[in-house]
């Protein structure tokens, strides 16, 4: 983990998609070119007692993408994101990370091994639950690089960069019950990226949003992540959402059934 993060410079981020810049310094993971995959999922099962939740995923996740994965409820998504990013471990088929070192196979490393490519490699942004709300916007960004051995001056000068990078300039102290949803996900985005890690995963990051404020989001989080050369991988029941995306994918009864180019390609 680097010990001077990246940070990015205050309101650059999101104003508009196509005008999205570039934080001020490179992340610390050597950028992966464009459109070279990045995430490989290769015939994934996952079935819970009598429940198949994945009956067979073939994914290819390129550098620079937004992958939008669609579906009914229950259709697998959430599996499959957390089999793409080492949180579940699949029955069957196997999940590689392309990596300076070459690439990792996630679903074969051990919960330590998964753990820390979690806190080095991806970046998580959910409905809700993942801040923890007895601590500071500040802190709850902060903690995300401290985790990593950065020391808590350094994290807290990166995290307070990602907040107002993200709009959220004067809110530093407050705790995360004092924001509004979209303010709570703005602190999550930030501290999915205040990393550098490569890849984001979002499981409905928008669910709890109303529209205009889901726009406004999903404008920031692709301006963090894609807009900046990272790639971003959504599970979405939004059509607006995958709209601004580069690809998506659908599954039904845990098989990826289609999939195209978004609009934002
Ligand atoms: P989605 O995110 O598309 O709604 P999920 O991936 O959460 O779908 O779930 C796919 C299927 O697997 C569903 O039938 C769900 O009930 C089941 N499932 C998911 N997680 C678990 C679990 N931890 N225990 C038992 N069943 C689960
Ligand atoms: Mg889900």
């Amino acid at each position: 983990m680097s010990q001077h993060p990246p940070v990015p410079s205050a309101g650059t981020l999101g104003e508009t998609r196509a005008a999205a810049a570039a934080p001020a310094a490179p992340a610390p993971t050597a950028p992966t070119p464009a459109g070279t995959p990045v995430l490989t999922a290769r015939g994934l099962t996952k079935t819970y007692g009598t429940t198949t939740a994945l009956a067979g995923v073939d994914l290819t996740v390129r550098a620079g993408e937004s992958v939008a994965i669609m579906g009914a409820s229950g259709s697998g998504k959430t599996t499959l994101l957390h089999c793409l990013a080492g949180i579940v471990r699949p029955d069957g088929g196997e999940v590689g990370l392309a990596t300076a070192a070459g690439e990792v196979m996630v679903s074969g490393l051990n919960e330590a091994g998964r753990s820390r490519l979690r806190r080095e490699q991806f970046g998580f942004v959910f409905q809700e639950g993942l801040l923890l709300p007895e601590l500071t916007a500040l802190e709850n960004v902060a903690v995300a690089l401290m985790l990593g051995g950065v020391a808590r001056p350094a994290a807290e000068h990166a995290a307070v960069g990602w907040l107002h990078a993200l709009g959220l300039a004067g809110m530093e102290h407050r705790r995360i019950g004092q924001l509004s949803g979209g303010q709570a996900q703005r602190v999550a985005i930030a501290r999915a990226q205040v990393t550098g890690a490569p890849v984001t995963f979002a499981d409905e990051p928008t669910g709890a949003l109303d529209s205009a404020t889901s726009a406004e989001v999903m404008d920031l989080l692709l301006g963090a992540t894609t807009g900046t050369g990272r790639t971003l991988v959504v599970v979405t029941h939004d059509e607006g959402v995958a709209a601004r995306c580069t690809r998506v994918v659908r599954l039904r009864d845990g098989r990826v059934v289609a999939e195209h180019a978004g609009g934002a390609r």
